[in-house]
């Protein structure tokens, strides 16, 4: 019988955090006195965690976990659960308790309201870093400002969904995840809880700041072509100063015969075009790496040892 609750946690290198999460978890699933799943997804973690999951799940058959064939990133870690999962409710939560599990009955109770998403806002982070922070503010209110859509300002993954959700997010074939913009994407009634990021109990972030660019990079071009608008605007303006200056070169050597020899200028104006050329090249050059991940739909992840089967 399939659980009222799923639960997706990625794992990358978790060992210190994966039984207090667990048993945390498993007392608020226990306190809603609800049956449950826990879909642990291994992303290639170079330590004990996956001894450390099928040490659980030898104790506890609502334990599922899937093993990727390497680090294949957060998002697809997410991904990969997410296409597995069985549950009427399903919960993303990171493992590093930077989410405080407890927050699951909060997000429950709103979601038996009629919200079909439940996302945790952060209101406050801790032991992170400045830079980190300031990234990541800066970040959600740039993309706020430039898509269409209402992806919510300091959100993660960690959230409630309903099955529907799911079942839509499994539909999306896009290579680029970025789950918080798609699920905004989809629809029906969102809603959010408010709380305090923890630090991260033990271990390091998996998230390194080469890993959040691309997050960051994925997550505007799946949702917005303004930089591409920009590029052609930036054509368009260059283009038109171009223009006019070279009217006035044409002026200077017929007409008024007062010209010198411009390197200057010269120099300048090759600088400037060919400045604004290799930025616009570099933005279609983001879409079109894209495209091309697209169009070679290659399989997303690549599972190895696991306890569960696609539901
Ligand atoms: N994670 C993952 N694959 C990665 C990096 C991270 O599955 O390549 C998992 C990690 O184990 C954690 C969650 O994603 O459960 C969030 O990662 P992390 O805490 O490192 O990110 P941060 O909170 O620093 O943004
Ligand atoms: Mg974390």
């Amino acid at each position: 019988m399939n659980p009222e609750f799923s639960i997706i946690i990625p794992i990358y290198n978790e060992q210190e955090n994966i039984h207090k999460l667990y048993d945390r978890l498993k007392s608020v699933m226990n306190g809603m006195n609800v049956s449950h799943e826990f879909v642990f997804v291994n992303d290639g973690s170079r330590d004990r965690s996956m001894i450390l999951i099928k040490e659980l799940a030898a104790k506890d058959s609502s334990v599922h976990y899937i093993n990727l064939s390497r680090n294949f990133g957060h998002q697809i870690a997410v991904t990969a659960g997410i296409d597995h999962v069985r549950g009427k409710a399903i919960v993303i939560i990171d493992a590093d308790l930077q989410d405080p599990p407890e927050l699951i009955a909060e997000m429950y109770a709103k979601m038996k309201e009629g919200f079909e998403v439940v996302y945790a806002k952060r209101k406050s982070r801790k032991g992170e870093s400045a830079l980190k922070k300031l990234t990541a503010k800066w970040f959600y209110r740039i993309l706020a400002s430039i898509t269409s859509i209402d992806i919510p300002v300091d959100t993660g993954d960690f959230r409630l969904m309903d099955r529907k959700i799911v079942d839509v997010l499994r539909s999306m074939p896009e290579q680029q995840k970025f789950l918080r913009g798609q699920i905004s994407w989809i629809g029906f009634n969102q809603t959010y809880v408010e709380y305090n990021r923890d630090e991260r109990h033990g271990g390091e972030t998996g998230y390194t700041y080469k890993k959040m660019l691309r997050f960051a990079l994925d997550g505007i071009t799946s949702f917005s072509n303004l930089p591409l608008k920009f590029a052609t605007a930036a054509g368009f303006v260059v283009s038109g100063i171009t223009f006019i200056v070279i009217l006035y070169a044409l002026y200077a050597r017929f007409i008024s015969k007062d010209f010198v020899p411009g390197w200057t200028s010269l120099i300048l104006a090759v600088l400037f075009i060919g400045g604004v050329q290799l930025i616009t090249i570099g933005i279609i050059g983001e879409y079109i790496s894209r495209l091309s991940a697209n169009v070679r739909n290659r399989p997303l992840y690549i599972m190895g040892e696991n306890n569960i089967e696609k539901s």
